[in-house]
């Protein structure tokens, strides 16, 4: 299903600032395919790719889901400032590259990060007026762990290290602007697309409307 163009900003031409929705949630909270249904359906979104040193997944194609790099290339990005943002997770590091998501942001095109707590605070700090963050909470611990055994695609080993690091990635809950709880992901998806739809009608976030309701009072009834 293609999201109808909102009533608004796409029917008049109105200018806005880019949006950064950064989403958040433990391993196996159902994060990637609400951000790939996201990106699917709204042509609006684009993912900001990042770069990290975990090794590759069989399914993951290299540039579409993640630039893979060695540990001394991820330095030399965090050094030279090419990284928004990094942090170490699950013994990986991973980083935002910088150039993309400020183009975005200029252009007025909206990006999806989907990254965890450390970098959507770095985020939220750098850029506060630009990021809409959302936290995806599983219905349960025992629904988390079948989730990720489902999935089937890290070995056990790692199974088990992202659910140990679960519970201490939900302690970070309250640093979003929204939680929603993937109990249906019908519906946990739904709720995600009201939220974009909402935060693309913030005025805040649309100078365009000065000149546009100008217009609007300057012209004849
Ligand atoms: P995965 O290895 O499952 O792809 O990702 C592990 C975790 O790293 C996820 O929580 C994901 O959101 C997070 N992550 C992915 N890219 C980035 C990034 O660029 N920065 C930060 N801070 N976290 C990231």
């Amino acid at each position: 299903m293609t999201l109808p163009p909102s009533a608004n900003d796409a029917a008049v031409h109105i200018k806005r600032r880019g949006l950064m929705l950064v989403i958040s949630s433990p391993s196996g909270a159902g994060k990637s395919t609400i951000a790939r249904n996201l990106l699917e359906n709204d042509p609006r979104l684009s993912l900001s790719v990042s770069v990290t040193t975990r090794p590759r997944r069989g399914s993951e194609i290299e540039g579409v889901h993640y630039h893979f790099v060695t540990r001394r290339e991820f330095e030399r990005l965090r050094d030279s400032e090419a990284l928004l943002e990094w942090a170490e997770v699950h013994g990986n590091c991973y980083g935002t590259p910088r150039e993309s998501a400020e183009i975005a942001m200029s252009e007025g095109r909206d990006m999806l990060f989907d990254i965890d707590w450390q970098g959507a605070l770095q985020l939220q700090e750098k850029m506060p007026a630009d990021v809409v963050s959302i936290f995806i909470l599983p219905p349960s611990m025992a629904e988390l762990k079948s989730r990720l055994q489902r999935r089937a695609e890290d070995a056990a080993d790692e199974i088990a290290k992202r659910l140990a690091n679960a519970r201490a990635e939900i302690e970070h809950w309250r640093e979003y602007d929204y939680v929603v709880v993937n109990d249906d992901l019908d519906r946990a998806y739904s709720a995600v697309r009201a939220i974009v739809q909402a935060e693309r009608l913030r005025r805040d976030r649309r100078p365009g409307l000065f000149d546009f309701v100008a217009d609007l009072l300057a012209s004849p009834d």
